[in-house]
């Protein structure tokens, strides 16, 4: 069996870092592109292109002799950053997409994996922290996360577009929250679950830290080995449309933060801040076709996740590691 050359873009992020880790150690020549290295541990990939993939020349060297692309790159952030850069990320990701979905025709890629977001639901889905499971099909008609979250939902489309006119083997996966060891914690792009573990870390037993809302809003968490394995067995699986991959264990951020503090073996007395942003108020994944199609879901529970995930971000904060060094955003293209 000849090996199958893999692109995988955005490795030098977080998921992309860990997907290429695991795509090496199932056997394909990985490439990475991303248009800088990993921040916090040394690549696998047999090669590593820093590209900025807003340029197509930049998007025609990585797709050169690809069989199968796994699309990760993105200008993204938790809700502080998406929420307050909307041109800028929407401007960003849009040319980013249109020119990898042209450079992948024009390579011939065989198959193409777009990651989408829980971020596409409609608001008024969302209005309550008792969230009753997103479907797929709850997508439309559209009121999506203003800037991200919408254009993530117009490259679903386009990727539709893609694989019908063009013949290429689409993947669409609508990730919820991932959170795992080696995730940007600090800097502003940091998410939750990131930004709780560096808080605690940062405090004394007993100690006060900030919680943006009033902490009763609710998410579903999906720990990094569960999210690699699902996107390798959605590719794998011929489902053209778009699934969900996330767990449907649905947490409030103040239970979050207890587990985490629980794991830190700390108390914590917790300041909400009504004035930050908080996204929508309740979101959770239904896992229903995720399981008709794969015969599998993401099982590791947020209690076991969080433990390395916590380990590795204390080590950090410990270290006094300076803040990630990642562009802020990315505003000039070329
Ligand atoms: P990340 O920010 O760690 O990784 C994204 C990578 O894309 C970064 O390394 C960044 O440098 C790279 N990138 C941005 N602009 C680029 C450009 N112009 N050229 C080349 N590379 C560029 O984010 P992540 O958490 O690993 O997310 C990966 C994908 O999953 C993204 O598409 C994101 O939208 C999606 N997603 C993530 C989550 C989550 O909880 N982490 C949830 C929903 C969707």
């Amino acid at each position: 069996m000849t090996t199958k050359h893999v692109l995988v873009t955005g490795a030098g992020g977080f998921i992309g870092h860990h997907l290429v880790n695991h795509l090496v150690g199932k056997g394909y020549r990985v490439r990475g592109a991303d248009i800088k290295r990993p921040e916090y541990s040394e690549t696998e990939a047999h090669e590593f292109l820093v590209a900025d993939l807003r340029d197509a020349g930049h998007c025609a060297a990585a797709t050169d002799g690809i069989d199968d692309v796994y699309h990760l790159a993105a200008d993204m952030g938790g809700i502080g950053y998406i929420t307050g850069n909307h041109a800028v990320v929407a401007r960003n990701n849009t040319i980013m997409n249109i020119a990898m979905l042209d450079a992948a025709k024009d390579a011939g890629v065989g198959r193409f994996l777009y990651s989408s977001t829980a971020c596409v639901y409609p608001h008024h889905l969302q209005t309550s922290p008792d969230a009753v499971p997103l479907r797929e099909d709850d997508a439309w008609p559209a009121q999506p996360e203003e800037g991200y979250g919408l254009e993530k939902l117009f490259t679903e489309k386009m990727c539709e577009y893609y694989g019908a006119d063009h013949g290429i083997g689409m993947r669409v996966v609508r990730f919820h929250n991932v959170y795992g060891p080696l995730g940007t914690y600090d800097g502003g792009r940091e998410k939750v679950p990131a930004a709780i573990c560096r808080k605690l870390a940062g405090i004394a037993d007993g100690g006060e830290i900030e919680i943006w809302g009033d902490g009763r809003q609710t998410r579903s968490f999906m720990y990094v080995d569960d999210c690699v394995e699902g996107i390798h067995r959605i590719m794998e699986s011929g489902y053209a449309a778009p699934l969900n991959l996330g767990t449907d264990e649905l947490l409030t951020i103040d239970e979050l933060v207890d587990i985490v503090a629980e794991t830190a073996g700390k108390t914590v007395r917790k300041r909400h801040d009504v004035s930050k942003p908080q996204g929508v108020r309740g979101r959770n994944s239904d896992n229903s076709r995720l399981r008709q199609v794969l015969g599998w879901e993401p099982s590791c529970g947020f209690r076991q996740g969080i433990v390395p995930t916590y380990a590795w971000i204390a080590a950090q904060v410990n270290a006094g590691r300076a803040p990630a060094g990642r562009p802020r955003a990315l505003e000039k293209a070329g």
